[in-house]
């Protein structure tokens, strides 16, 4: 199992054991092998930054990153390595990640020397020509380059580039959102049966709940580098508990009345507040709904003082944790505005 532990201010501090223990002043998850954890949040929740600390891009601020008992920072280069073998990264646009000056074999090719895999050239081919075809391509694209491919085809390579090592784990940042719909299903389809096939962990990192769906067992929500909700996708995204996910996640009404109403990401009103400004007590406290509600109930119309001076702590609550303090009065009965008696 996978475990992470985030604390404020971007003052990161993360662990990834085979045996989590929920850190005291943090969020944590984890994720059996071969599941799926997504990890959801508007732009400026920290979740980019989280697939980069996962991979070692980033190194934290303070703390360590360790997966399975291995410290991921501030360890010899070398050893970096072996865990940046484990823990694989593929980004949104690999346009951006795949040099168009390289043919597709030498891009795989150099995956494999710089993780010292592969060590006679014959050897090496053999594993390109393995994964070439585990991602759906053929012997004729090696010789591409990577600007001579397709939108898909490039995310294929991406792909290739990333399980040739043998990792882990995948961490997929947006990893179908850059492409045409048409080629979405299969990218992900084939992120699955890559996933069966191999035994692989994914922690996929995306804004589209379709995906999360149909990839995701568990997901956690972000806000301001914190989850404020994680547990089971069939509890977080069918019925959330906490108001950042519930006005996050909102109902949309589909047009087919057999179509269930299907949940999609909204953007929330204000800011999200920077990382430099963090609010006091709950962070969420200048956006919340739910807060503001509760003070609209009250006497004197202010917030809770909860909420303004006192950080919730994650608890358990409904099959899933939240980090909130009045979890309970999200779904209560509201005061009805006109009386109707008989
Ligand atoms: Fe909103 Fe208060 Fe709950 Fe934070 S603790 S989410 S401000 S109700
Ligand atoms: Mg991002």
């Amino acid at each position: 199992a996978l475990h992470m532990h985030f604390s404020q201010r971007s003052r990161f501090l993360g662990r990834v054991t085979g045996n989590p223990v929920r850190a005291v002043d943090g969020v944590s998850f984890s994720v059996a092998k071969g599941k799926c954890f997504a990890i959801v949040g508007e732009s400026g929740s920290g979740k980019s930054t989280l697939a980069r600390l996962l991979v070692g891009l980033l190194k934290p601020t303070e703390g360590d990153v360790t997966i399975a008992g291995h410290v991921l920072s501030g360890v010899s280069e070398s050893a970096m390595r072996g865990m940046r073998r484990r823990v694989q990264l593929v980004l949104q646009d690999p346009r951006a990640s795949l040099d168009p000056r390289m043919r597709v074999e030498a891009v795989l090719e150099e995956a494999l020397i710089v993780h010292g895999l592969g060590r006679t050239a014959d050897e090496r081919r053999q594993r390109i020509m393995r994964v070439v075809r585990q991602v759906g391509l053929d012997a004729q694209h090696l010789d591409r380059f990577a600007n001579e491919l397709s939108g898909g085809q490039r995310q294929r390579v991406a792909i290739a580039r990333a399980i040739i090592v043998e990792p882990e784990i995948l961490v997929l940042d947006e990893p179908v959102s850059a492409l045409d719909v048409s080629v979405q299903a299969q990218v992900v389809n084939l992120l699955m049966d890559l996933q069966e096939q191999l035994g692989l962990t994914y922690v996929v990192i995306t804004h589209d709940l379709a995906l999360v769906g149909h990839m995701a067992d568990a997901v956690g929500v972000m806000y301001l580098g914190a989850f404020v909700e994680n547990g089971p996708v069939s509890a977080v995204v069918a019925d959330p508990r906490h108001p950042y996910t519930a006005s996050l996640l909102s109902v949309v009404a589909t047009s087919d009345p057999k179509v269930e109403r299907q949940r999609a990401i909204t953007i929330l009103e204000g800011q999200i507040p920077s990382p430099r400004d963090m609010p006091a007590g709950c962070t969420f406290h200048t956006r919340c709904p739910l807060a503001k509600r509760i003070a609209a109930e009250s006497d004197g119309g202010v917030l809770p003082h909860r909420c303004l001076t006192e950080k919730p702590a994650p608890r358990p609550f409904a099959g899933r944790t939240i980090t909130c303090h009045f979890a309970e009065r999200l779904h209560e009965p509201q005061p009805a505005t006109v009386a109707s008696t008989i």
